[in-house]
């Protein structure tokens, strides 16, 4: 059995370090311009550089997103851009429109590339087509069943990548004018608003103003939202599939998504790895993902079609869980120095969660500013002293339970 990659999204410096104490064995990033999510917190050349250090300190990968669609001006722009990265020790470009991979080729024909989920590939001979053209590793279409998948890897050589977590388009991903249509900005710059995400009704032309709910249920309509994907309970089924990488969505998504997400698929990747004949999916990884903020969980297209058409449920955002801090520094006498994130009070439950699946629950004593003076509550932004539980180390991250209503 080859172990596949975890590959982990990263919007800045600051989840990229979050990836890796987590648990991925490679991050993708985007550049200041020509990768989507184009508010991610983009990282500089010079980001770039110490990315891909602080990456190579730790024996792991970095990926860098240039997956837009460009536009013929956009061209000159490219090159520089690709001439400016080009002595950027960076494992590889993460790519879709073929003008790019042209231009890859002809400024910097040594670095390696990966296709990305926006050139839906979906069949055996586009992947080969692709790989012809120098990209090594392929991800995937997200409309592709599991049995889809091992056709492909049974008919070719390439590296396959697939998508186990996050977000979902309604439409393949990325080719989708929704966005452009209402607001201006382009999916494929990066730049999508969600539109599929909001609420509709229903006005007839001659009375404005009147709106019609389309309602599926007593709290609305979700005709274009899409669930997200969760493949957790299939690791082992994609991994006797022969993927090489698997990779979690979401570079506009929060440190503590990135921290939560990443440490549960590396606890069930290590687990099935050490041991696939008596491997069992822990249920407590799964409510692990459930305490982080999504829509209700689905497994997209793996079992096909019919399982991923509309669902007539909610599909709002569920969030039991607040994301209030992360621990900066334990001092000698086990007090953390935590930098707050959401408000909290003394007395309090906190959860701690860390690398590795190690979590504890306490309660907050006492609080402390860090220059000193007893503090009510710890307000977002601020740096706080608290007691904490044992074996509680920098990077920790706490969180609490929503309050009801
Ligand atoms: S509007 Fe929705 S479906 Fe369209 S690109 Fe944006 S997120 Fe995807």
């Amino acid at each position: 059995m080859t172990k596949p990659e975890l590959l982990a999204p990263a919007g800045d410096m600051e989840k990229l370090e979050t990836a890796l104490d987590y648990g991925a064995d490679a991050v993708y990033v985007g550049g200041d311009q020509f990768g989507l999510r184009a508010m991610a917190g983009n990282f500089s050349v010079a980001e770039l550089a110490r990315a891909q250090e602080r990456v190579r300190e730790r024996d792991k990968k970095l990926y860098l997103t240039l997956n837009a669609y460009l536009r013929p001006a956009q061209m000159p722009e490219l090159r520089r851009t690709l001439e400016e990265l080009r002595p950027l020790d960076l494992d590889a470009y993460i790519i879709s429109d073929p003008g790019v991979l042209a231009v890859v080729r002809e400024v910097d024909s040594a670095r390696e590339l990966h296709l990305s989920t926006q050139a839906n590939t979906t069949n055996a001979q586009a992947a080969r087509f692709w790989q012809e053209t120098g990209v090594e590793r392929v991800n995937l279409a997200r409309e592709l069943t599991l049995e889809e998948i091992r056709h492909i890897r049974r008919e070719t050589t390439v590296g396959l990548e697939v998508f186990v977590h996050g977000a979902m388009c309604v439409a393949y991903s990325g080719r989708c004018l929704l966005s452009t249509a209402l607001t201006g900005r382009s999916a494929n710059a990066g730049a999508c608003a969600q539109p599929c995400r909001w609420n509709y009704a229903l006005m007839e032309e001659t009375r404005p103003g009147q709106y019609f709910p389309i309602e599926e249920d007593d709290r609305g309509s979700y005709v274009f939202n899409s669930r997200d994907l969760c493949l957790l309970e299939y690791l082992p089924d994609l991994v006797g599939a022969g993927v090489d990488s698997l990779k979690i969505e979401g570079r506009m998504k929060t440190l503590y998504y990135v921290a939560a997400v990443t440490r549960v698929y590396r606890a069930a990747l290590d687990a099935y790895a050490a041991d696939p004949a008596g491997y069992v999916m822990d249920p407590a990884w799964l409510e692990e993902l459930d305490k982080v903020s999504h829509r209700p969980y689905d497994r997209g297209f793996l079992f096909g079609a019919e399982d991923a058409l509309v669902h007539a449920a909610d599909s709002r955002y569920q969030r039991t869980h607040d994301f209030v801090g992360i621990v900066r520094r334990v001092d000698d006498g086990g007090r953390l120095l935590v930098e707050c994130r959401n408000r909290f009070f003394p007395g309090e439950e906190l959860e701690l969660i860390g690398p590795a699946m190690r979590q504890a629950q306490f309660v907050a004593g006492e609080l402390t500013a860090e220059g000193g003076g007893a503090l009510e509550v710890a307000q977002p932004n601020a740096l706080v002293l608290l007691p904490g539980p044992a074996g509680t180390r920098q990077g920790d991250l706490l969180r609490r339970q929503k309050v009801a209503g």
